[in-house]
């Protein structure tokens, strides 16, 4: 019987700006409150789920306008429009003050729980805009996964039956974004190719932005099919 570990987190869980960079954000209020500037309703979510589930939450709430803690450091999006044009040493103090920290201590502590012996399932909680240009996002929810990994699609589609089995809600696999794109879990498959599960959850901004009812609703269901895929989930390690 393995151990198995569950570590939640939120690479876009605010918007706040730190004090020595609020001068880049004058005139840029829409912007930062946009879903550009960071993931509404993933915080509370990721405090929910780590609670329900009795796991370690790792949650950064700087705005993804300063440094994008889901792309690697040398990705084009890393920095925004706001950030990109900074100095170099300037880029670096941003990587080095607030991206690094963040993605080490998550990567610690799945170092930790696998050399324990144990599985790692890691939740990272987003969420995603109802409409981007002129395309209407068709699903509640989302779970982003690497199909190649065994373990991970058994896990992904073991939840997503539980969350449909108890709700209407429409959860799609590897929507609106492909699991395999560069993120944090991507990085950390490179990192942990064994006893590692990373999904990143994303779930309709029209929920958080929307009626507290269903919003409430949602995130019940959400930790209830989470917490019950959780219970009858024996994961099996991935011989290939
Ligand atoms: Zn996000």
């Amino acid at each position: 019987m393995h151990s198995l570990s569950l570590l939640i987190t939120c690479e876009h869980g605010g918007n706040s700006v730190p004090a020595d960079f609020r001068h880049l954000f004058v005139g840029h209020k829409a912007l930062l409150r946009s879903h550009r500037g960071w993931d509404p309703g993933t915080l509370i979510l990721g405090e929910e789920l780590a609670l329900r589930c009795t796991a370690p939450l790792i949650a950064a709430t700087h705005t993804r306008l300063l440094v994008d803690l889901n792309r690697s450091p040398h990705h084009r999006h890393v920095f925004s429009e706001i950030t990109k044009p900074l100095e170099k040493s300037t880029r670096g103090h941003l990587l080095g003050e607030y991206h690094s920290p963040h993605r080490h201590q998550i990567q610690q502590h799945v170092a930790q729980s696998i050399q324990a012996g144990g599985w790692v399932v890691h939740i990272g909680v987003h969420s995603f805009t109802p409409q981007l240009g002129s395309q209407v996002r068709n699903a509640d929810v989302g779970l982003l996964y690497d199909p190649r990994r065994g373990p991970e699609a058994q896990f992904a589609h073991a939840w997503r039956q539980c969350w449909q089995t108890n709700s209407s809600l429409k959860v799609r696999m590897n929507y609106p974004y492909r699991g395999i794109a560069d993120g944090l879990t991507t990085y950390l498959r490179t990192q942990f190719p064994q006893r590692y599960v990373g999904i990143e959850l994303e779930i309709n901004q029209r929920f958080p932005l929307g009626s507290s009812h269903s919003w409430e609703m949602i995130r019940a269901s959400c930790r209830d099919s989470l917490s019950e895929s959780l219970a009858g989930w024996t994961p099996v390690e991935n011989l290939g």
